[in-house]
């Protein structure tokens, strides 16, 4: 066996009790330590004169100390401290205010009137004159020591316990004594083929750039170093989807070939002309279907572009080889409306469709649950019920997914395994995942994109309003009701307080019920039980209320092709995805629709510049993209839930190249050694292991 790594106490400089705090934060050997990334930079190489100095740019500064100025000692907020230190330093091309607003007393001792001193911290301009807040103070001693300055300098998150320049020291003789021993994973092919320098020579300048380094490059985590790192961050989220790929591909499923007698039944119910999009959709779909093996396909489309109906086509397939179809839907008034449909496409065919919701009442769940189990039940409509301990399927065949990024891998892998031999899997999502995130998210699915709407919808206009607009808004409403036409306005559901959403959303009732004196207002939010929403729903539906107020419960996919209308409140808290989806409730019908995005005036313009892109596109592809970029991947829908891990280097969107040279790699690794059996790959084989806890299996 190999000796146990050595400990970080060790360590020169560290000692039990640093090392105590550092195990707090995971870190026990010298190579979890190596493993601590900077999370930004400083470029203390030179000196920079003030006159040269602006905003943003932190900077170490040398100067004569002309005043040290305390205030407000005593009534200061923090005991024993006082409230603002300010020195003011000159360097004869200008001068630099140093604040402090919270220190020790004895920080103003530090400070002589005529020495010189050394400051390093963010610039800011106050009345065109340079500040820093809180700069570091860099002594003599520092100055010319090659660890804190003269260089690019790594700061560190912080560790409790543990100054930053401590910190700091700790991993300059970490870097120095033990970089070098930790070995490629990689062989060389690899790097090449990625284009990044070998593990240690990164390792070491992450931590100490060279210095003749891009500083610019190592604070926005692009240099080939860093790159690198992120390489093998994107590796192993390919690896572990390629690998759940192949696993799927592995196994057996029932062929479910159509047939000539069940496509003709199919036509003839059809209430409208597939587009071209839909059509070649169902093709991919049905082929997949008809293999051995189980389809794992992704169907992307746009909200409205009709998903539902391909759904609907796949289960009749099933239907017709005695088999049973689930379809889940995240919410009740979803899962609702697609039992209705998928009953009405069918009517007048022995298609027994059955509903599994919290919503349905318990004596009648427990019937479905039971015929579920028989294999009286055809088509299993249902919310996450459906993958409920208690359900069991006679010979569950194919699973549907709808709006797949409300779920997670994990309720993917639930539904499958309601089956006894693997099922055919559809899963479907409105949200229109920027293809490098596709590829991040779903790379283990095959994709099919409905990249077309149906005929006859005209796009929705959409305009920002501030609040001073709201007359303007409320005329629009009122023309289109008095046309035949419907009305929903949304509010954000607050998540930290449920109940001031739900104030809100009463009150905004309250308000529309007195401008609206001539109609029904209607009002949808969180708290109310099923079958009251279902009751609103369909009161809203069948026209009984033509405006409705609601909390975002009617987000996903709910179609009431009479609404031409939404006003979405306070638009400047919802991300544009979501806005999109939401705008995704009108424009069903054929005549126009309009969205109204109202933004507080507060807001301002940074709000209204944000939310412009909706005015200008309705392609959900582009709204994504934009989001991403605003947002981060972190934030989108689905990512949080898909078992990708925090990337620390990566970043799905500026390294989109790069995750799909990894795909690539991996690709040819398969081939090439699908074990990592071979001893060129044992590091491969280490490195993964070390992340396994990255993509849920
Ligand atoms: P989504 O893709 O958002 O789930 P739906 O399946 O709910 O969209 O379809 C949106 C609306 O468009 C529904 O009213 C549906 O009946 C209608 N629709 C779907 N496909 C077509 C088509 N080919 N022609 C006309 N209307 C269609
Ligand atoms: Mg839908």
């Amino acid at each position: 066996m190999a000796a146990p790594p050595p400990s970080i106490q060790f360590v020169k400089g560290v000692g039990p009790r640093l090392a105590e705090r550092l195990a707090a934060r995971g870190i026990r050997t010298p190579q979890d330590a190596l493993y601590l990334f900077p999370k930004g930079y400083q470029d203390r190489r030179r000196t920079v004169p003030i006159r040269d100095l602006s905003a943003g740019m932190t900077v170490p500064v040398r100067g004569k100390v002309l005043s040290v100025q305390e205030s407000g000692r005593g009534r200061g907020f923090f005991r024993g401290g006082a409230r603002l230190l300010e020195v003011v330093i000159a360097d004869g091309t200008g001068r630099l205010v140093a604040k402090w607003f919270r220190y020790q007393p004895s920080l103003a001792q530090r400070f002589k009137a005529a020495e010189e001193a050394t400051l390093c911290g963010p610039v800011r301009l106050f009345r065109f004159m340079p500040e820093m807040h809180h700069p570091e103070i860099l002594s003599a001693e520092d100055t010319a020591d090659p660890i804190h300055s003269g260089r690019i300098v790594p700061i560190y998150p912080d560790v409790e316990g543990i100054p930053p320049r401590v910190l700091r020291k700790i991993q300059w003789e970490v870097v120095r004594n033990h970089a070098d021993k930790e070995a490629e994973c990689f062989p060389p092919w690899i790097l090449d083929k990625a284009g990044v320098p070998p593990l240690n020579e990164s390792l070491a300048a992450i931590h100490f750039p060279k210095d003749d380094a891009d500083a610019a490059a190592f604070r926005e985590f692009s240099s080939p170093q860093q790159k690198r790192l992120a390489f093998g961050e994107l590796f192993s989220i390919q690896w572990a989807l390629e690998r759940r790929r192949a696993g799927v591909e592995r196994e057996r499923a029932v062929p479910l070939l159509w047939d000539r007698e069940i496509v003709g039944e199919i036509k003839r119910r059809l209430p409208f002309e597939l587009t071209g999009a839909q059509r070649r959709v169902v093709n991919e779909i049905l082929k997949d279907m008809g293999r051995p093996h189980p389809m794992h396909r992704l169907l992307q489309g746009d909200v409205g572009s009709g998903k539902t109906i391909v759904a609907w086509i796949a289960a009749m397939v099933a239907w017709k080889h005695g088999v049973q179809a689930a379809v889940m839907a995240p919410t009740e008034i979803l899962a609702e409306q697609h039992y209705r449909r998928f009953a009405s496409l069918a009517e007048g065919l022995p298609v027994r469709v059955d509903l599994l919701s919290a919503a349905v009442p318990a004596k009648e769940r427990e019937a479905a649950r039971r015929r579920i189990r028989e294999g009286e039940t055809d088509i299993a409509v249902g919310t996450h019920a459906l993958i409920q301990e208690s359900v069991e399927f006679r010979n569950l065949a194919l699973g549907v997914i709808d709006e797949q990024h409300r779920f997670g891998v994990l309720q993917r892998t639930a539904l499958r395994e309601k089956a006894k031999i693997s099922p055919h899997l559809l899963v479907m999502t409105a949200t229109p995942i920027p293809r490098t995130l596709a590829i991040a998210l779903y790379g283990d699915l095959d994709v099919s994109v409905i990249d077309e709407m149906p005929k006859g919808r005209i796009p929705v206009k959409t305009r920002v309003v501030p609040e001073g607009g709201r007359k303007r808004v409320f005329d629009e409403m009122r023309r289109e009701i008095a046309q035949g036409g419907r009305a929903y306005v949304v509010l954000p559901l607050v998540e930290e307080s449920e109940k001031l959403a739900l104030r809100d959303a009463v009150r905004t009732a309250e308000k529309l019920r007195e401008a609206f004196p001539e109609v029904e207002v209607g009002l949808l939010h969180g708290r109310m039980k099923p079958e009251e929403k279902e009751a609103g729903m369909r009161a809203f539906k069948e026209g009984e209320w033509k405006i409705l107020v609601s909390t975002t419960v009617v987000e996903v996919g709910v179609d009431v092709p009479e609404a031409t209308v939404i006003v979405i409140e306070h638009a400047e808290r919802f991300g544009l995805s979501q806005l999109h989806q939401l705008r995704g409730r009108v424009g069903r019908g054929t005549r126009p629709s309009h969205c109204f995005l109202m933004v507080g005036n507060v807001q301002g313009e940074e709000a209204e510049a944000r939310l412009s892109v909706m005015e200008r596109t309705t392609d959900g592809f582009r709204i994504a993209e934009e989001d991403l970029k605003i947002r981060g991947p972190g934030d989108f829908a689905g990512v949080r839930q898909s078992g990708i891990p925090d990337l620390v280097f990566a970043d799905l969107v500026r390294d989109a190249r790069m995750l799909q040279t990894a795909k690539e790699i991996v690709g040819e690794l398969r081939r090439k050694d699908p074990e990592l059996s071979s001893p060129e790959h044992e590091g491969i084989r280490r490195f993964l292991a070390r992340r396994t806890a990255t993509v849920a299996d």
